[in-house]
Parts: structure tokens; C-alpha cells; sequence
């Protein structure tokens, strides 16, 4: 979603730096299988990031999965999308510890795991982070791959693990606690949402950049960072060009 965003602002501010290029020709269309976009977030800010993108000329497809990729063509069923470029952001493979382990993987060849993050049928084994594929109670689908949940499992099993050495009790099961989430959609365009609450347009993208801000480690960094985003706030520039010596 944030990489669609990007591409149509792309689309738009290279025509100021290549005269040649008819910016208004660049089609962006993206296509999600799912119902909606950004379907982990409350319907309403997932309606909101699909009015922004489609604000920012992007072309919209929700409930249709890819089926072919070939060059030039990407099609879902019997429609094609002719496309020079296409970008794949459908989520990534996990490793093959399922594999390893003998056990049937889940979707995306995830480890399934128990409510205490071991391997079913192998207490002495546990995954964790992306690899697993954790199921809360009464949840239809496991946790999504994000370091926060990466980082609480560790410290859950590394405490179970601590108390078995000591010959405690291990402990009761895995629970996530989120602090909530966010997502950018492009420059003035974010959705947050934290608990009851929720934030959309440019509080939400202001809140994002100071969430990330806030959680570099140091000073220095911190103000590095700010600095850089202040001044290609202000300038419209991108902090990263790529010159390959093609001419366009
Ligand atoms: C492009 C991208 C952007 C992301 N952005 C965000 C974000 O904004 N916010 C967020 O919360 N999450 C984000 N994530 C997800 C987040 O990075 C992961 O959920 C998190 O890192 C998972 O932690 P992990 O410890 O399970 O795996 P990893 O952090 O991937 O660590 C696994 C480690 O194991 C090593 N390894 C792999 N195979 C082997 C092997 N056979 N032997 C030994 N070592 C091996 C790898 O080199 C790696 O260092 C992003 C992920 C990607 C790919």
C-alpha cells in the first residue's frame, strides 16, 4: 500500500525532472486479493487509505487475486493488465523450519504452533517471529509478521525457558499486546490506530513520523533523521536517486 502510494507521487514528480516524460501517461494499479486494503486495520481507516490512493491516481483492485504474472501482462483470471513494471509486495515466504520439523506448514509455509508457542507435538521445540504462524484464542488468522510480535515472543519464550531451568512451572500461553498500529500512505496521508482510537489524514501521517522518529535509538539519530525529513518535506525531494546512465 505504501509502495503504490509512493509510485504514483513518483509518477508525478519525476515530470519535473524529466521534461521528456508525459507524467500524466503513468498508470498505477494495485491489486489486492483480499476484500479490502489494509484489511488489519478498522474498516473505516481502510476506506480512507483506499480514498487517499485513489486520490493520488491510483487505480484500486480489491478482491481478485493474481494468477499469472508473464512479461508485459499480469492477469487475475480471464482479465489481463498489460504493465511494464510490476512490484510484488504480497507478503514473504517463511523459512522452511516446517519442513525441517516434519510438520504440515500453514499458509505461506508458516510453522503452526500451540497457545504457548510450541510445535505441536514437540514441546521441547518452539518458533517463534515469522516462521510462526500463532493463532490467538478465538482469532481467525494468525498474527501478521511484525517485529513488535517478533519481539514479544521472544521474551515469552525466553522467560518460560528461564523458569524451566529453574524447575518452575513454564508458565501460562503467548499473548500479544499490541500498541496499536500504523500505516503511511504518502506525504500528508497515514492511518494510526491505537486501541479506541483513530487517525487518519495528516495528524495520522504526523503521528507516524514522530512514532518513528521517537523509537530511533539516540539523540543524534533522532535529530539526523528529523532534520532530513524536515528539509525533504519543505523541498520535495527524495533522498535517494538512482542515476543509471540510460537515456530518457
Ligand atoms: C521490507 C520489510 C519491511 C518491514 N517493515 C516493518 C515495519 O515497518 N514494522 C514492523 O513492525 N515490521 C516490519 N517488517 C517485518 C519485520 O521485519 C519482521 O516481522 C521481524 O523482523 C521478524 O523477526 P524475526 O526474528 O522473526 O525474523 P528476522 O528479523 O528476519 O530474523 C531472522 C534472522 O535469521 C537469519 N536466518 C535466516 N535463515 C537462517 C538460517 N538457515 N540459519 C541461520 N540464520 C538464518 C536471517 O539472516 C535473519 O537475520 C518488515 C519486513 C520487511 C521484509
Amino acid at each position: 500500500m505504501e509502495l503504490a502510494g509512493a509510485i504514483a507521487e513518483l509518477a508525478r514528480s519525476v515530470a519535473r525532472d524529466f521534461r521528456h516524460i508525459d507524467a500524466t501517461s503513468a498508470r498505477v494499479v494495485l491489486v489486492e486479493a483480499g476484500p479490502r486494503v489494509l484489511s488489519t486495520f478498522h474498516p473505516k481507516l481502510s476506506e480512507r487509505a483506499r480514498r487517499d490512493l485513489e486520490e493520488l491516481g491510483v487505480e484500486v483492485r480489491t478482491g481478485g487475486r493474481v494468477t499469472e504474472i508473464a512479461p508485459g501482462v499480469a492477469r487475475i483470471g480471464e482479465e489481463r493488465i498489460a504493465a511494464g513494471t510490476m512490484i510484488w509486495a504480497a507478503g514473504v515466504q517463511a523459512s522452511p523450519a516446517a519442513r525441517w520439523l516434519g510438520v504440515e506448514a500453514g499458509r505461506g509455509g508458516h510453522v503452526p504452533v500451540g497457545p504457548d508457542l510450541t510445535v505441536p507435538g514437540h514441546p521441547e521445540i518452539y518458533a517463534i517471529g515469522d516462521t510462526a504462524a500463532h493463532v490467538p484464542d478465538g482469532a481467525e488468522r494468525p498474527l501478521p509478521g511484525v517485529a513488535p510480535v517478533a519481539k514479544q515472543m521472544g521474551a515469552h519464550v525466553g522467560r518460560r525457558i528461564a523458569r524451566a531451568a529453574r524447575g518452575k512451572p513454564e508458565g501460562g500461553p503467548f499473548r500479544f499486546r499490541g500498541r496499536g498500529a500504523m500505516a503511511t500512505i504518502g506525504r500528508n496521508r497515514a492511518i494510526a490506530q491505537m486501541g479506541r482510537l483513530r487517525v487518519r489524514g495528516f495528524p495520522g501521517w504526523m503521528l507516524w513520523g514522530l512514532a518513528h522518529v521517537y523509537f530511533l535509538i539516540g539523540f543524534r539519530n533522532r535529530l539526523a533523521v528529523l532534520m532530513n525529513w524536515t528539509w525533504a518535506y519543505a523541498t520535495w525531494q527524495r533522498g535517494v536517486r538512482l542515476i543509471t546512465g540510460a537515456q530518457i
